[in-house]
């Protein structure tokens, strides 16, 4: 299983790759969650995103692209896997076609995140985020059993600096822009699933399985 995640902010990505990337026996390898971890290690690479991430741009392709280059060659990406919030540009998309036709591979489906932005707005503002593990919640919809306390392992939950509003605004905007046009390459490759990114959690999963489920 070869799979992309789609979608702008907020939709939900995160939540749903983490538990099917189980469930698949496969990799989630979300981009932003290797810059975060960059950061806080203060690698060359963290100190090179940080300001990017801040302001809430992207990160020059050519750095993302190498990271993935990088991650994709290793031998246990062999078994598959969900990417989440890779490709976000065009030029990504295609060093991402040619990275894999290198190893002999090729994407499985895109799957897009279908969300209204009074709802990203909602989420964005309300996510939060276990500093150990990394698992997501929100404040209203998707709370904690315990408040700041991760369920999973017991960690702390912080807010992402750049979930605050006026940050997310500038997210969104940047989305639409750069990362929007992806549809339509996709679509126009036959690659394009689409599912609603609204409701219980469990039905997007299932809505998730059968799209990917149909095309293997
Ligand atoms: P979300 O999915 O909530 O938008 P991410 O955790 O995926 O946020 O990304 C956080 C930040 O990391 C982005 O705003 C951007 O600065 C950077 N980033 C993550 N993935 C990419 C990418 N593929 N290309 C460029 N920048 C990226
Ligand atoms: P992404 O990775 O696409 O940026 P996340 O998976 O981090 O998105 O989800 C963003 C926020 O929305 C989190 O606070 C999460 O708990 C919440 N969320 C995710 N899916 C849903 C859903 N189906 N309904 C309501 N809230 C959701
Ligand atoms: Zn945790």
């Amino acid at each position: 299983m070869r799979v992309a995640f789609l979608g702008p902010p907020g939709a939900g990505k995160g939540t749903q790759a983490r538990e099917l990337a189980q469930e698949w026996e496969g990799l989630h390898l979300a981009t932003g969650d290797m810059l975060r971890e960059a950061v806080a290690a203060g690698s060359a690479l963290g100190r090179e995103a940080k300001g990017y991430m801040d302001k809430g741009a992207l990160v020059p392709d050519d750095v993302i692209i190498r990271m993935m280059a990088e991650r994709l060659g290793k031998a246990d990406a062999g078994r598959g896997f969900i990417l989440d919030g890779f490709p976000r540009t065009i030029a990504q998309a295609e060093a991402l076609a040619k990275l894999l036709k290198d190893l002999g591979q090729s994407l499985d489906t895109v799957v897009y995140f279908d969300v209204s932005e009074p709802e990203l707005l909602r989420r964005l503002t309300g996510r939060r985020v276990c500093r150990t593990c990394g698992h997501t919640y929100h404040v209203t919809s998707n709370p904690p059993r315990r408040d700041g306390v991760c369920d999973a392992c017991g960690g702390e939950l912080y807010q992402r600096e750049d979930d605050r509003e006026d940050t997310v605004k500038n997210r969104l905007e940047v989305y639409r822009r750069q990362t929007e046009p992806l549809l339509d390459y996709y679509r126009q490759r036959n690659l394009l699933a689409t599912v609603s990114g609204e409701g219980p959690l469990a039905t997007i999963r299932d809505a998730i399985r059968k799209v990917v489920g149909g095309m293997r």
